[in-house]
This record gives structure tokens, C-alpha cells and sequence, in this order.
């Protein structure tokens, strides 16, 4: 795979060189998620974690931020 294009902002570019996400969501962020999104979706990921209060210990809590990483990044399900 050398290009992707990105589910968020269209543009067809280099993947992420890598993620921290193993498994299925891993290579979906690879497939689908640019490296300009990423790094908006991790300014955006402080905003999410301080406005809900979510503590990443908490199964329910993780989910949640799982949840709007994905709809941040309109990664397909
Ligand atoms: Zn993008």
C-alpha cells in the first residue's frame, strides 16, 4: 500500500508510518485515516477526554473515546 485516501479529509496520501493500535482498528487507521488527521484527532482527543471526563481506565469510558475517534476520523465500521 503506498497511497491512501482518507475517509476525513479526502485526500489521497502517505499512510501513517505506524499506530499504536493493533488488530483490525490498526489497520483500519493505516487504511483509511491520514497522518494530518491523526495529529488533529490527537489535539481533538484532549478536548474529548477533558469535556467527558473520561478516565481511559475505565472499559465504558475507553469505548467512548474509541467511539468518537471513529466518528471524528469517519473511519468506516
Ligand atoms: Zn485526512
Amino acid at each position: 500500500m503506498s497511497t491512501i485516501t482518507c475517509s476525513r479529509c479526502g485526500r489521497t496520501t502517505e499512510p501513517m508510518a505506524s499506530t499504536d493500535f493493533g488488530g483490525a482498528l490498526g489497520e483500519t487507521l493505516l487504511a483509511h485515516t491520514c497522518p494530518a488527521c491523526w495529529k488533529e484527532w490527537e489535539g481533538q482527543r484532549v478536548i474529548v477526554i477533558n469535556e467527558y471526563r473520561l478516565n481511559l481506565s475505565n472499559p465504558d469510558h475507553f469505548s467512548t473515546l474509541m467511539r468518537s475517534m471513529k466518528e471524528f476520523l469517519r473511519l468506516p465500521e
